[in-house]
């Protein structure tokens, strides 16, 4: 792997640099088994909905990479779920996209408070070669937690900048797999799109690298699959940074 090539490195977190893919899936896993299973069919609006048990494939299908609210209102469409939008304010028993987005991510920070987060041994080698390198790092997460990981992890010292769900908000610029938050990213790390690498596990967000015309766009195949993220638009893909130190 040439890195001198390149001037930045831009990283997705959850799944890239920490297995909280696993934590997220299980989040989402608990929140919507427990409302489908929950749902009242004999209600007019939920007559047509499609309350079958909640799987793996919904997740990579509808939710994977998205901010949390678009997942949620993603999967509830392939349900034929109709609810308000609502508001991120809403309390977590709100009965609205936003009221179960914030389900889901209770169920999300009591895990990360409980276990903790360790980084792949594969990616902190990357990180420490890099490092080494002297590139500018970044992160891009559509998580609103990215932050928290990133402490809990210990590697919160290591990127120059961190575009999460909440800068994304704060900005007004779309997430993934728009490319906006990663060329916000690149910006702050002093370097062209061309002359950056994306590092991604989810579909949405290799179309996001692909979009904005970067480098390279390396896909990490955590369960989404070699040929789905070569499709998607990955120039190479890995199982483990480790094959990219
Ligand atoms: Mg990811």
């Amino acid at each position: 792997m040439a890195w001198n090539d390149y001037e930045a490195v831009l990283f997705d977190l959850d799944g890239v640099l920490t297995p909280t893919a696993e934590v997220h899936m299980a989040a989402w896993a608990e929140m919507f088994s427990t409302f489908l299973g929950g749902l009242d069919t004999s209600r007019p609006e939920f007559a047509d909905a499609d309350t079958s048990a909640y799987t793996d494939e919904d997740y990579y299908a509808h939710v994977d990479g998205k901010p949390r609210y678009e997942g949620v209102a993603d999967l509830l469409a392939a349900r034929g779920v109709e609810l308000p939008q609502g508001s991120p304010s809403d309390p977590p028993e709100a009965e609205t996209v936003c009221g179960l987005g914030n389900r889901k991510n209770d169920a999300f920070t009591a895990v990360l408070e409980r276990d903790g987060v360790r980084p792949f041994p594969g990616s902190l080698a990357l990180l420490d070669h890099l490092r080494d390198l002297g590139l500018p790092l970044a992160v891009v997460s559509s998580s609103a937690n990215a932050r928290a990981v990133l402490r809990a992890a210990g590697i919160a010292d290591r990127f120059v900048t961190v575009v999460d769900g909440r800068t994304a908000a704060a900005l007004e610029i779309p997430g993934k797999p728009e490319p906006d938050t990663f060329l916000h990213a690149a910006r702050d790390c002093g370097a062209a799109p061309a002359a950056a690498v994306v590092l991604e596990d989810a579909v949405s967000g290799v179309r996001a690298g692909a979009a904005g015309g970067f480098g390279l766009v390396v896909g990490v195949d955590r369960g989404a699959g070699e040929q789905t993220l070569l499709t998607a638009g990955a120039h190479r893909v890995v199982t483990d940074l480790a094959d990219l130190v």
